[in-house]
């Protein structure tokens, strides 16, 4: 996970937020299998327009929670990602704040899972290395040893949750970091690159 800075909403989202919010949890509450369909502006789909918001501004086309699939779209799926999930919160559903782009398989491994432990890649004070640490033999992520309780709980967590342990998550950020050293300095551009947060020590 890489510290993201979310930029400022959209404003036709702003202005509907609320209204949209309630509407999902009122069709929700009277038939609960009700499946989200995305309102739309000027004939596009909002999960596409602010999907689309997320890579550019927020995550250079990465995948907000392994930093994974570069040019989302490509190699793996972009999807957008409600962090605390609708079914916990359908209030929340088009809360900006709530909103991640993400890669499919982040997503398939989360699915409607939530704990309060959870990271939250834009929030404040989130920093990859308060939480976490690399292992460059086995491309893994590990619990770094000098958090607190509860910081190595929410790594635990993270960990768990996106799955960025899983198979083969770890090996896939060896051979980028191998990519990596293997290419010239005047032509490192790190936004190029998967699993920003493994390689730019
Ligand atoms: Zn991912």
């Amino acid at each position: 996970m890489k510290r993201l800075f979310r930029p400022p909403a959209p404003d036709f989202l702003l202005h509907n937020t609320e209204a949209w919010g309630k509407d999902f949890a009122a069709k929700r509450t009277a038939d609960p299998p009700y499946t989200l369909q995305w309102r739309q502006i000027n004939g596009k789909k909002v999960n596409v327009i602010l999907r689309e918001l997320l890579a550019e501004k927020m995550t250079q086309h990465h995948c907000s929670y392994c930093d994974g699939g570069y040019r989302l779209g490509a190699s793996a799926q972009a999807t957008l990602d409600h962090f605390r999930p609708k079914s916990v919160v359908p209030l929340e559903v088009y809360e900006w704040e709530n909103l991640f782009v993400c890669c499919n398989v982040c997503q398939e491994k989360k699915l409607e899972q939530f704990e309060e432990a959870l990271l939250k890649p834009d929030a404040e004070d989130f920093d990859t290395f308060r939480y976490f640490v690399l292992n460059f033999e086995t491309g893994e992520i590990g619990i770094n040893p000098r958090a607190t309780t509860s910081d190595k709980a929410r790594a635990e967590t993270s960990i768990r949750i996106f799955g960025l342990n899983d198979s083969p998550r770890p090996q896939m950020r060896l051979t980028e970091f191998t990519k990596w050293q293997n290419t010239l300095e005047a032509a490192k551009n790190l936004d190029d690159f998967n699993y920003r947060f493994f390689l730019e020590l």
